[in-house]
C-alpha cells in the first residue's frame, strides 16, 4: 500500500532536559525487621534534608551507642526540581510532576512518566497508588497515584472541551519480563514482541517516527472506566513474585501506553465550507495534534543478598532487572556527559525509553527513596543516577498535521451546507 505522505507542520521548538523529582517514603512497620542477613545495627545514620526549591542534602553520621553523630562534613548536597518529604500527598506530587506533561500530551507532545528506585521504596504507590476508586466525601486520603490521576485528566479536559474537539485515545499496556517483552491486554506469552525503529527521523513531525512496538496490540479506550479495566485484566497478567523486599514487588517492568488524537471539531455549516473552501491552504486547514503518553512502573534494583534469592528463576529475575536498569544509568550517564555514542541497544528497557532520553518527548521522573539506614547506599546511588539525569536534554516538538480525514465529509452534508452558506455548488474542490 502506497504510504500517504502528510504535510507536517513543525513548531518551533526549544531544548527542555528531563525533571527529576525525589521522594521519600514514610517509615513502615515493616522495616525494622526487613533484612534477614543483618545481624547487626547499622553503624551509620543518614538524614535527608529538604533544603528550598528542591535542594536536599544528605547527611551521614556515626551511629554512637543509640546518639546519632551528624557531621556536616559528611554532607553530599544534590539539586533536583522537587524534594517531596513524607508527607507529601499523591496530590500535590500529581501536580508537580505529571499536570504538565498531561497538558502538553492533551496538546500534541508525547510525554514520559517514569519512577526509578530501589524495591520497595514506592514506585507502584506513587505511579498506581493504593486505591483505584476515588474516595467519597467522607473518607479524607485520596491515595491514588498518577496513572488514574493522569485518566482523570485526560478523560475530564475530552469532557469539558468535547464542543470543540474531537478525541481518539488508544491504550496498549505491555511488559518487559527477563529481557523479553510481552503483551499484557493479549497475553499469549509464547509470543514475545520486538521493538522497531522508523526509518523517519525523530524530529518530523508524527509520533509514528522513532522507537515503537511491533505488533503491540492497542484498544480505543472512551472513558476513564475503561482505561482502568484494561489494567486491571493487565495486572493480573504481570509478573509479581513475593521478595523479601517487598511482599508486592514487581518482577518486571510495566508500560502503559495511551496515544491522544485531537482535532477540531468541524462546526456545520459556516465553519466547514470556510475550512473546506481553502482546503489545502496551510493557514485554514484543519489541523491534528497526536500525542503518545509512556508511564513507566519500573522493577525495583536490589542487591542479590538482600532480596534472598541466590538461585533459579528469582535469580535470574533479579539478575535481567539489575543489568537493564545499569544499561540505563549508563545511557543517563552518557546523555548528561553529551557523548556521541548512547548505549540504547545495551538492553530493551533503554530501546524502550530511547525516545523518553533526549528524544521527542517531554520527561518527568520520580526517585523513589527509603527512609531506612540500611538502604543509604541503595538511596545515595538513586539520588545520583537523579542528578545525572537533571542534566539530560530532551527535545520535544508539537506533533501537529494537516487533518485529512476532516476533508472527508458527506458530500450531501456539505450540499446542504453550501446552500446555505450561499456558495455556487461549482466551486466544490472534489
Ligand atoms: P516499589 O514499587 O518501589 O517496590 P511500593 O510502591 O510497592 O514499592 O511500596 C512499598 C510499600 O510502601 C507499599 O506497602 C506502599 O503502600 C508503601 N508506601 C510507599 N510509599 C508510600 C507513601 N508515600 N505513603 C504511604 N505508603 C507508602
Ligand atoms: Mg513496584
Amino acid at each position: 500500500m502506497k504510504r500517504r505522505t502528510s504535510k507536517r507542520v513543525k513548531t518551533p521548538s526549544g531544548t527542555e532536559r528531563v525533571k527529576v523529582h525525589v521522594r521519600i517514603r514514610p517509615s513502615l512497620p515493616t522495616d525494622g525487621s526487613r533484612d534477614p542477613n543483618s545481624t547487626t545495627p547499622s553503624t551509620t545514620t543518614t538524614m535527608y534534608q529538604s533544603q528550598s526549591q528542591g535542594k536536599v542534602n544528605v547527611i551521614t553520621g556515626l551511629n554512637n551507642n543509640g546518639k546519632n553523630t551528624h557531621n556536616t562534613n559528611d554532607t553530599k548536597a544534590f539539586q533536583f526540581d522537587a524534594f517531596f518529604d513524607e508527607n507529601t500527598t499523591q496530590e500535590e506530587v500529581y501536580d508537580q510532576v505529571a499536570r504538565p506533561i498531561i497538558d502538553g500530551v492533551l496538546d500534541g507532545y508525547n510525554g514520559t512518566l517514569f519512577a526509578y528506585g530501589q524495591t520497595g521504596t514506592g514506585k507502584t504507590y506513587t505511579m498506581m497508588g493504593n486505591e483505584q476508586v476515588q474516595p467519597t466525601a467522607a473518607e479524607t486520603l485520596d491515595e491514588r497515584g498518577i496513572i488514574p490521576r493522569s485518566l482523570d485528566q485526560i478523560f475530564g479536559t475530552m469532557r469539558a472541551s468535547a464542543e470543540e474537539y474531537v478525541y481518539e485515545v488508544s491504550m496498549s499496556y505491555v511488559q518487559l519480563y527477563c529481557e523479553l517483552l510481552q503483551d499484557l491486554l493479549e497475553p499469549d506469552f509464547s509470543k514475545t514482541l520486538s521493538i522497531r525503529e522508523s526509518a523517519a527521523d525523530g524530529t518530523s513531525g508524527s509520533t509514528d517516527s522513532g522507537v515503537f512496538i511491533q505488533g503491540l496490540s492497542s484498544f480505543k479506550v472512551n472513558s476513564k472506566e475503561e482505561c482502568l479495566n484494561l489494567l486491571r485484566v493487565g495486572h493480573e497478567s504481570r509478573a509479581v513474585a513475593e521478595t523479601n523486599m517487598n511482599a508486592q514487588s514487581s518482577r518486571s517492568h510495566a508500560a502503559v501506553v495511551l496515544n491522544v488524537e485531537r482535532r477540531p471539531r468541524m462546526k456545520l455549516c459556516t465553519d466547514a465550507a470556510d475550512q473546506l473552501l481553502s482546503p489545502l491552504k496551510d493557514k485554514n486547514a484543519p489541523k491534528k495534534t497526536s500525542a503518545k503518553l509512556f508511564i513507566v512502573d519500573l522493577a525495583g534494583s536490589e542487591r542479590v543478598r538482600k532480596s534472598g534469592a541466590t538461585t533459579g528463576v528469582r535469580f535470574n529475575e533479579l539478575k535481567s532487572i539489575n543489568l537493564s536498569l545499569s544499561a540505563l544509568g549508563n545511557c543517563i550517564s552518557a546523555l548528561s556527559e553529551k557523548k556521541r555514542h548512547i548505549p540504547f541497544r545495551d538492553s530493551k528497557l533503554t530501546r524502550l525509553l530511547q525516545d523518553s532520553l533526549g528524544g521527542n518527548a517531554r520527561t518527568a521522573l520520580v526517585i523513589n527513596i527509603s527512609p531506612c539506614d540500611a538502604d543509604a547506599g541503595e538511596s545515595l546511588s538513586s539520588l545520583s543516577f537523579g542528578q545525572r539525569a537533571m542534566a539530560v536534554a530532551t527535545r520535544a516538538h508539537r506533533n501537529i498535521e494537516v487533518d485529512y480525514k476532516a476533508l472527508y465529509v458527506n458530500p450531501l452534508v456539505l450540499v446542504g451546507c453550501w446552500t446555505t452558506c450561499l456558495i455556487p455548488l461549482d466551486t466544490t474542490p472534489f
